[in-house]
């Protein structure tokens, strides 16, 4: 069985260019009845902080990637780094060197003015019938990986095809620090054998680390796994997205009024695609998902996009449904809303691309509404409020249904031989601060009597 793992580093506030190698092993796990797991490399202690943790176990609540498996963190399993460190010193796998700091910088200087590639020379690698430097004193090791020096690593990726780098390219890489500790790219592999992961899936920023994951793994004795990188996703300036460059983190679209399926919708087609289908639903998707249909080419975040996705969401989402995540925006804000939040979104939603400017339809019913002087005087003729009290008359006892609404404004407009734009946009005004609203009768008979007469009299 398929077995995916997302591996943040909580080393910034994880953004949608980064969810979404949570989206794809997730799908692809659910849609192959595999596991998902998810794993926090925490190991960078500078860099990495709980609340960064949070945001990502936040975040993925609220878009239903549910692990099956974690979270696990590294900063745990240090335990079991070492103790494969020294089965692979037993092994003869790694071997200590002691090229200290300056060494190694004047090495590089040399390289590089000789137009050679910088990598450590082997200087302490032991080979039959060579001998070693002198071990300086008082200086601990780092540990270095037997690289193979001939031949290559090669590998099938999922979406950049065949990728083959000669071992001669690598150097032996530091797997361990002075201090024992072990370094990122080995915890990678004993974790993913540990994890019998089969398919890792992420960003391509770790492409350059896959050739010597894979020479561990098969050190290990183990075969590596399915490796599918995927592009890199750009911001709206073209740029990699990143937090320094103004990505914001995902739970903030939460906050902002997205719905979890849109993102998943939106995120989904961000580097995958199902023929020319853009909106579809998380059951579609996992019914859909594969990697053969993962893009080769970096993807653009482009919010306008976004929120079209969110507003065709919005309209297929049952207005019960989407009470229930209106009625959180409006909480945030203080205001408790009551059984006619359905009735209110069910009437503004197609005007609406998030659930928070919803909210801020309700917040105008359930919440004493601005009237701006200038817009009211603007439609509020002499004429026209006598016509207005007329109304506001025959609304004190007219039975309380849209219906019955309509007819008490259709003869409002017959005695006052006004046309219904002109008492509409007056009475639009009063009761929720705008003119732009659906349809007069609707409107009305979403508010408790007593609360619009208030309204309508106040003028
Ligand atoms: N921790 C790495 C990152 O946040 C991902 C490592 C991996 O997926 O192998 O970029």
């Amino acid at each position: 069985t398929t077995r995916t793992r997302f591996a943040p580093s909580p080393t910034g506030f994880i953004h949608l260019g980064n969810i979404r190698s949570a989206l794809y092993p997730w799908a692809f796990a659910r849609s192959t009845g595999g596991a998902f797991i998810l794993r926090i490399e925490d190991t960078d202690l500078e860099r990495s902080s709980q609340a960064a943790v949070d945001v990502i176990i936040e975040g993925m609540a609220w878009l239903g990637l549910d692990a099956d498996e974690g979270p696990f963190y590294q900063m745990q399993r240090m335990d079991r780094y070492k103790e494969v460190l020294a089965q692979m010193r037993d092994a003869g796998l790694v071997y200590p060197c002691y090229m200290s700091v300056a060494e190694l910088d004047a090495l590089r200087e040399r390289q590089m003015a000789a137009k050679e590639k910088p990598r450590y020379d082997g200087a302490w690698r032991p080979e039959p019938g060579k001998v070693l430097p002198p071990v300086p004193e008082g200086v601990q090791p780092v540990l270095r990986f037997r690289n193979p020096l001939t031949g290559s690593v090669a590998w099938d990726d999922k979406v950049k095809g065949r990728i083959e780098i000669r071992n001669e390219e690598l150097d032996d890489l530091v797997i361990a620090r002075p201090d024992g500790t072990p370094t990122y790219n080995f915890c990678v592999v004993v974790d993913d054998i540990d994890m019998q992961i089969t398919h890792v899936i992420r960003g391509d920023d770790h492409v350059n680390n896959t050739p010597r994951q894979i020479n561990i793994f098969r050190a290990l004795g183990k075969e590596p796994p399915v490796y599918a990188h995927l592009p890199t996703v750009l911001n709206e300036q073209g740029e990699k997205m990143s937090k320094r460059n103004g990505a914001k983190p995902v739970t903030q679209y939460r906050d902002e009024g997205y719905l979890p399926d849109a993102m998943v919708n939106y995120l989904a087609r961000l580097g995958w695609s199902h023929g020319d289908d853009e909106i579809f639903s998380r059951e579609q998707f996992l019914q859909w998902f594969d990697l053969d249909h993962l893009g080769r080419s970096a993807a653009q975040f482009d919010e306008a996009k976004l929120r079209w996705v969110n507003a065709q969401h919005m309209k297929l989402m049952p207005d019960a449904q989407l009470a229930v995540l209106v009625e959180q925006q409006l909480a945030r804000r203080g205001i408790d809303a009551d059984t006619r939040l359905a009735a209110i979104c069910a009437l503004f939603k197609d005007r609406c691309d998030t659930t928070v400017m919803l909210a801020d339809w309700a917040a105008r019913i359930y919440r004493p509404v601005d009237v701006d002087a200038a817009e009211r005087d603007k439609h509020l003729g002499e004429t026209v409020k006598p016509a207005v009290a007329m109304l506001a008359k025959m609304l004190e006892d007219c039975p309380w249904t849209r219906e019955d609404i309509a007819l008490a404004i259709k003869e409002v407009l017959r005695a006052t031989g006004l046309k219904m734009p002109q008492l509409a946009m007056p009475v639009r005004v009063l009761a929720l601060g705008t003119a732009q609203t659906p349809s007069l009768d609707a409107v009305l008979a979403l508010f408790d009597r007593k609360e619009i007469l208030g309204r309508l009299k106040a003028a």
